[in-house]
């Protein structure tokens, strides 16, 4: 199985200032014209056809009585078609990646070998020609899919960006594609063919070409690591093959040759890679999907790929937490007693709270290479999805600085988050007859806090740490520029808050 992740590589994007003349029209199979609401009629008179369309634009005016997109196709000799659609001043990101998603759509539906995007004067025009690029690139990666009858993708050649004057930054979204791609790639794909040993085969597979080094801490490892929060679910399962996989990515050498080998940044992610619930069943209705349970574990994957495509200058640990959560003589049951890595004793109360036990000994083990900041991914409780719906995910973290940080850069990539709080008294609902912590509560109220609240005890407090609970890893129909209900979030949010919010500059300050 080959993940075709470089899908976005092949399609050439290229950007100039001027609008597009006749002469780039004759290579222009769909052209998406964006123009600001109030748009004039002189705008017209800059545009090859620009009678033509104008006159279109009149019809389409006094039909509609209003502005309203719409389309037609050129009397040039490729028939290029044009789409015209009208945006209003001071966009939100989301709302710019959510337009863009539909113009893509309507785009591609054309099937379209090259497309043209013109952002004229008076709107946002970097934003939204990124806003369009993001979508038509995210609309043409191919998804895991074994349908017979499976509808070919649009097979898009090149993408032509007019109206800029300022660089954009194609090699930045080509990377932040990939990495989303990865992770949408990954998590679609069924339970039967993604187990954790074939999860391994596949990252190790990366590894390879992408330069990371690889350590597989498997179940006797993590045995002598004393890992036993990790090894309570992984005990059920009839085949050894669930474990820790740490990929490791180095910087290039730097000028002066020296080379930092300590990680600067760890990235951790649940990978249940199927959550029957365990021993306390999940209901048909809530063990549905329940493949996708791995899906923070493929962002934070996908995350690294795109830091690795992007050669940044900081060494990068990823640590997947790959194990499948299922029933069976051997699996743990509420009320076992286990301790994990970092000598936290923990009595089981419910047994479908198995992402935290896995991540609590790969946070625990992530913080021995004492890195400046530790991020985990994890699609972890339904509570968080209650207080958030799919749109939005949440964070949690050790210092409120950075979760500032991050829900800036929430709002600047289009992938919304929204904070909690996690104080100390929460704790009083974790306490315990016969151990350390209590995993969860058997009500649900706030559990989202509460599996923060758990997991802050295997993070040491003077790591910055921070943790998304991916309520908006599925939303029905897709998010912001994302056309598929798996929509990677998180990879874009990273990105951002590394490479445009400076993170890990925030993160290295020392903290008391
Ligand atoms: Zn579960």
């Amino acid at each position: 199985m080959s993940i075709p992740y470089r899908h976005a590589e092949k399609i050439p994007l290229n950007q100039q200032a001027k609008p597009p003349v006749e002469r780039d029209l004759a290579h222009c199979d769909a052209l998406l014209l964006i123009l600001p609401e109030n748009a004039g009629k002189g705008l017209w008179q800059t545009f090859p056809h620009g009678e033509f369309l104008a006159q279109r634009a009149r019809q389409r005016r006094a039909a509609m009585g209003s502005h309203l997109d719409w389309d037609t196709e050129l009397p040039n000799p490729r028939g290029t078609r044009v789409r015209v659609v009208y945006v209003k001043p001071g966009l939100s990101t989301f709302d710019q990646l959510s337009a863009a998603r539909g113009w893509a759509k309507q785009l591609l539906d054309g099937k379209p070998l090259r497309v043209g995007v013109y952002a004229a004067p008076g709107t946002a025009t970097s934003a939204l020609l990124e806003a369009a690029v993001l979508a038509l690139l995210a609309a043409s990666c191919p998804l895991p899919s074994r349908k017979s009858t499976a509808e070919p993708l649009c097979p898009l050649t090149r993408i032509d960006c007019y109206g800029a004057t300022e660089p954009l930054n194609f090699e930045r979204l080509r990377a932040q594609v990939q990495g989303n791609h990865l992770a949408r790639w990954l998590t679609q794909l069924p339970g039967n063919e993604l187990r954790p040993g074939d999860y391994r085969q596949l990252a190790s597979a990366l590894a390879k070409r992408h330069g990371w080094q690889v350590e597989f801490l498997n179940r006797a490892t993590l045995a002598r690591r004393k890992a036993g929060a990790f090894l309570a679910v992984t005990q059920a399962s009839h085949v050894d093959d669930g474990g820790l996989l740490r990929l490791s990515y180095r910087p290039p050498r730097s000028k002066s040759g020296s080379r930092s080998t300590k990680p600067k940044l760890a990235l951790v992610g649940k990978g249940i890679c199927f959550d029957t619930g365990g021993v306390n069943l999940k209901s048909a209705k809530s063990m549905h999907g329940m493949h996708e349970d791995m899906e923070g574990s493929a962002v934070a994957l996908g995350t690294l790929l795109a830091l690795s495509l992007l050669k940044v200058d900081f060494a990068v640990d990823c640590w997947l937490a790959l194990a499948e959560n299922h029933i069976g003589p051997q699996a743990y049951k509420p009320n076992d007693v286990v301790t994990a890595c970092n000598g936290t004793s923990i009595e089981i109360v419910h047994t479908d709270a198995e992402g935290r036990m896995v991540l609590a000994d790969a946070l625990a083990l992530a913080a021995r290479e004492n890195p400046a900041l530790i991020i985990d991914y994890a699609t972890l409780t339904g509570a968080c999805v209650y207080a958030l719906s799919t749109r939005y995910s949440g964070v949690f973290g050790n210092r409120d600085d950075l979760l500032a940080t991050l829900t800036a850069a929430g709002k600047h990539s289009g992938e919304r988050v929204w904070p909690f709080p996690m104080d100390a008294d929460f704790d009083d609902a974790l306490k315990s007859d016969s151990a350390d912590i209590k995993q969860c509560t058997l009500d649900s109220e706030a559990d989202h806090i509460l599996a923060a609240r758990f997991l802050n005890r295997f993070v040491p407090p003077d790591i910055a740490w921070l943790h998304v609970d991916l309520s908006a890893g599925n939303h029905k129909g897709g998010l912001a520029h994302i056309p598929s209900d798996v929509t990677g979030f998180g990879v874009g949010l990273t990105l951002t808050a590394l490479l445009e919010h400076d993170l890990l500059k925030a993160a290295s300050i020392p903290h008391d």
